[in-house]
């Protein structure tokens, strides 16, 4: 396998139980899907298959020996020798595996697994003639330890899901007007591919013809339908509904957006949360204590002058009951469901502490275009200073040509409309949150905003042009140097569930809601007002430097989350304690510098996540509370109270079951709306 194992770990630690969990939903990594071929996402599945049942086998034969010695105890009698061959088998199923497990363990890491606890217990019961007690621990160890398995099973397989709905093979066009079946893996960036109705998307790629509707609800979980026209991007396992569609690759399958999402989710697995990082220290440090507890427990009997038989099943029942398997698994358990119901959402979390910072955060900070607003903008007024209408469009279609802002897709849309073909521009430099500079034929060259133009000593007074400021929409000034040639207003709408997803967090309890922008006032405003957010929220006119200044301000009240879309947002994703970027539509810096990524363009998802993440605390603090309390108990009894180690047992696993089903419940969360 690639990298690490699956969660759960089943292949280098045997069973569930070795609870060394990691948020991780895919392991297959990222480079397998770069090779030769798709299998080894399916291998690991596989494998992973193969653990759950290889599990569940040994904990068939341990409950059928242990079977035959119950009936012998309580029902009748059956010959010794039967009885004796079924303990042994019991023993052997359930402890002989999971005892070289954590022989393995102790040896390669010097880790003191709690399975060993477990062999340790059966092994002191059978010493002194415990040798059914012995067996009961084991078969119900092995069959919680199965059971758990299977259970975070379903928790990893949200992610592993999407990874099997990518189609092997893809309809190139060659330029002969002929199509060619090929490899996905070979598709390279510039291909033009056909996508049949029913077909899935084989690689990230843009519309060149064809209009239909494509099912994205495998990355967005967006049931709807998304309707395309050409120059729409396509998603890589998204499905085309109807109609034949024509189009370019733009991604090849290492960068497409499965790939990324399984980058962002595996590089994720150094950001464990603070609690899981409890739970494991907790299991290490106290897997030791337990053990040399039980040792003492022992000794103190002796020393007591009990007879060895019962000092030894007293300690065998502590060990039992001090076991801190509960303890272990009811983080992992609670973060792993909770990360797999929101990436099912559409919501990528980066690991669990994102998760567990998310449910402190009291304040939201949004970016506004891209974020709030749909970032498809219109130019919807034009204001020519110097030379014809044409020639101006031209010059600013070639100077934002490379630009990757939203304002530039406006004007070269604007242009395309024209039909006008953009001047070359060279030299060309992005001045975040202030606009762009280049080189034409004619000299230098720079569009941009009120910034912009004050920087290059631009006068802005033209009747025209302060006309055009009157309104609420963003302006971009073209000029030479102190020349201003023009002007274009670029208007863009908020997005259709931002106002709902506003409303949802201020209901969820956000106390503060901010719009950070780099655009002008006027036009932040409007937006703010769309979206029923009050003008003393709005924060206009930015620098990137200005948005962290703002978030470090925020955040000495409470918890912060940012959330953004572009390059200019990156300090400020990178700032905040959680930073959230528009996913699929989003900068790659963003994504980079985020915590989480919104798949979903759905604002009001950010408010179920942000519910989910109160949720999971809450299971945790559950879980660990019970947990705790329960070993107390399980522990007292055992000292001072003539525990009887059947009883330990199935309080012990019944504990350990009991938190991994709490914290599956969060696994049916529903981030999906609609
Ligand atoms: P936001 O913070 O709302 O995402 P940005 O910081 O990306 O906005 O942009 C702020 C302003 O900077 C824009 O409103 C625009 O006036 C100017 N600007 C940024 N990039 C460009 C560009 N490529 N062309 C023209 N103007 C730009
Ligand atoms: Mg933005």
């Amino acid at each position: 396998m690639a990298r690490q194992p699956l969660a759960g770990g089943d292949d280098d630690q045997g069973r569930g139980r070795s609870l060394h969990v990691e948020p991780v939903l895919v392991g297959a990594g990222v480079e397998s899907r770069a090779g030769a071929g798709d299998i080894s996402a399916e291998r690991s599945g596989q494998s992973h298959q193969h653990g759950q049942d290889r599990d569940l086998l040994l904990a068939a034969i341990t409950w059928l020996g242990l079977g035959v010695a119950l009936v012998d105890a309580f029902l009748l009698p059956l010959p010794w020798l039967l009885v004796q061959g079924a303990l042994v088998l019991a023993y052997l199923a359930g402890g002989v595996p999971a005892g070289l497990v954590a022989l393995q363990q102790l040896f390669r890491k010097g880790r003191l697994d709690i399975d060993m606890l477990m062999v340790v217990a059966a092994l002191a019961a059978a010493s002194v003639g415990a040798a059914l007690e012995g067996a009961v621990l084991l078969a119900l160890f092995s069959l919680s330890g199965a059971l758990e398995h299977r259970a975070m099973g379903r928790a990893r397989r949200a992610v592993e899901a999407l990874m099997a709905l990518r189609p092997d093979t893809a309809l190139r066009l060659r330029t002969d007007g002929r199509q060619e079946e090929v490899a996905v893996a070979a598709l390279l960036v510039g291909d033009r591919l056909v996508l049949r109705p029913g077909a899935r998307v084989p690689v990230d790629g843009q519309l060149l013809e064809g209009a239909g509707a494509v099912d994205e609800s495998t990355i967005t979980g967006e049931a709807m339908p998304v309707s395309k026209a050409a120059g729409d991007a396509l998603h890589e396992a998204t499905v085309n509904l109807h109609g034949v569609l024509v189009m370019q690759v733009t991604r090849d399958l290492a960068s497409s957006t499965v790939a990324r999402m399984i980058a962002l989710v595996t590089e994720a697995q150094a950001m464990k949360a603070p609690s899981e990082r409890f739970s494991e220290w907790f299991g290490a440090r106290y897997t030791v204590a337990v053990l040399v507890g039980s040792v003492l427990v022992l000794a103190v009997l002796l020393a007591m002058g009990w007879p060895f038989q019962d000092a030894m099943y007293r300690a065998a029942t502590v060990l039992v009951a001090a076991s801190p398997c509960a303890v272990v698994i009811s983080v992992p358990a609670a973060i792993l469901s909770a990360l797999a119901a929101a990436a099912r959402g559409g919501v990528l979390f980066k690991g669990g502490a994102a998760l567990e910072m998310l449910a402190e955060v009291r304040a939201y900070a949004f970016d506004k275009t891209g974020t709030l607003t749909t970032g498809r903008a219109e130019v919807s007024e034009l204001v020519v200073l110097e030379g014809d209408e044409a020639g101006f469009v031209a010059l600013l279609a070639g100077i934002e040509a490379a630009s990757e802002h939203h304002i530039a897709a406006a004007v070269l849309r604007a242009a395309e409309a024209r039909g006008v073909v953009p001047v070359a521009v060279q030299e060309v430099q992005a001045w975040p949150s202030e606009g762009i500079t280049g080189t034409d034929a004619a000299g230098a060259l720079w569009a941009g905003n009120m910034r912009m133009a004050a920087r290059m000593g631009a006068d802005l007074t033209h009747p025209a042009l302060t006309d055009l400021q009157a309104g609420a929409q963003t302006i971009v000034y073209l000029g030479r140097g102190p020349l201003v040639l023009g002007a274009v207003a670029v208007a863009d709408t908020s997005r259709a569930t931002a106002a709902a997803g506003v409303a949802a967090l201020r209901n969820a309890g956000v106390r503060q809601i901010a719009m950070m922008t780099g655009d002008r006032r006027e036009v932040a405003l409007r937006i703010a007002a769309e979206l029923g957010m009050r003008p003393e929220e709005v924060f206009a006119g930015l620098m990137p430097a200005d948005k962290v200044r703002l978030v470090d301000d925020l955040a000495k009240q409470g918890r912060v989350a940012f959330v953004g879309d572009g390059v200019n947002d990156a300090g400020a994703l990178a700032r905040a304690d959680v930073g959230i970027a528009m996913g699929a539509a989003g900068s790659e810096v963003a994504l980079q510098a985020a915590d989480v990524a919104l798949l979903s363009d759905d604002m009001a998802r950010l408010a179920l996540a942000h519910r989910l993440a109160r949720r999971t605390a809450r299971v945790i603090k559950q879980n660990l509370g019970f947990a705790l309390g329960a070993m107390l108990v399980l522990v007292v009894g055992g000292l001072f109270f003539n525990l009887p180690l059947p009883l330990a047992v199935i309080g012990h696993e019944g504990g350990t079951l009991l938190v991994v089903l709490n914290g599956l419940r969060l696994l049916r969360d529903p981030i999906r709306v609609g």
